[in-house]
């Protein structure tokens, strides 16, 4: 397989250098007000923790980038596109942003190996030996190789989500988002997982993590996103936001975390 096939891509002359940009977005479930007013703006590379109590929209404003959820006012930009109404672009957005879940969500009829080659055959159009070989390299990288033709319920946990990693790579997005990827797993496999994030984030990968590990926030985190109410409470560096956080809220939330 040519090399250029899973290089991480180049910018592209012209091409923006923000990755991930919200500006006063807001979204209601009925009457409900989910996302008030949220301004962020990520730039490429960066990697962007975000974190706060159950029901703050930390979910929804995840979802809202990938178009899993739609906004209803406010911009979103992904990689220069705008994330619009118009089904015919959630394709182009959701192949920016690679989506990793609590819940993994593999397709279960499926292997590990077809999880992976599904959209890159049916969205992108890659043969499929490309998509293949693609896959291989992506299980390999996040150290599960030897499973590409298991079903994900014989697999652990921690495996399932290291190829549902590997799956969302096969897109070459732009950029990761990752919603409690580690929440739903027993403890013995956090660290493998958070190992491999860890390391996508060592190569450059654009990153918006929800997750309540600290650890990993003060290891790779640029920047601590707090969310309460529906509202960005906080941005600050990790360093700042553990050691003298701005909120009453915020330090609340991590005296019952820490
Ligand atoms: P978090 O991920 O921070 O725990 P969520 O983004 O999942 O929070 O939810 C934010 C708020 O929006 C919660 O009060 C939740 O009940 C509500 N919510 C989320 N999804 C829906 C939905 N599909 N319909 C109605 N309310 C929702
Ligand atoms: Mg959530």
């Amino acid at each position: 397989m040519p090399q250029a096939v899973y290089t991480p891509r180049r910018e592209a002359p012209g091409e923006s250098v923000v990755a991930v940009e919200l500006r006063d977005v807001n979204k209601w479930f009925g009457s409900f007000h989910a996302l008030k007013n949220i301004n962020l703006s990520v730039p490429r590379g960066q990697r962007v923790v975000i974190c706060g109590p159950s029901g703050s929209g930390k979910s929804t404003m995840i979802r809202c980038i990938n178009h899993l959820e739609e906004h209803q006012s406010g911009e979103i930009i992904v990689n220069g596109k705008p994330v619009t109404q118009d089904l015919r672009k959630v394709d182009e957005v959701r192949s920016n942003a690679g989506m990793v879940f609590q819940h993994f969500n593999l397709f279960p009829h499926l292997t590990v190996l077809e999880n992976c080659t599904l959209a890159p055959v049916w969205v992108r159009k890659m043969p499929r030996m490309a998509a293949e070989e693609l896959a291989r390299h992506y299980l390999d990288r996040v150290k599960i190789a030897e499973k590409a033709t298991n079903y994900p319920g014989q697999l652990s946990g921690g495996q399932q989500q290291r190829a549902a990693i590997a799956r969302a790579l096969c897109m070459n997005p732009r950029v990761m988002l990752f919603d409690e990827p580690t929440s739903a797993l027993d403890p013995e496999m956090v660290k493998e997982v958070l190992d491999t994030m860890v390391s996508l984030a060592g190569e450059g990968m654009t990153m918006l993590c929800v997750t309540h590990e600290m650890g990993f926030a003060r290891e790779v985190a640029d920047r601590v996103v707090f969310m309460d109410h529906g509202e960005i409470v906080e941005a600050n560096t990790p360093h700042e936001f553990f050691a003298n956080s701005r909120s009453e809220r915020a330090r609340q939330f991590l005296a019952q975390i820490l």
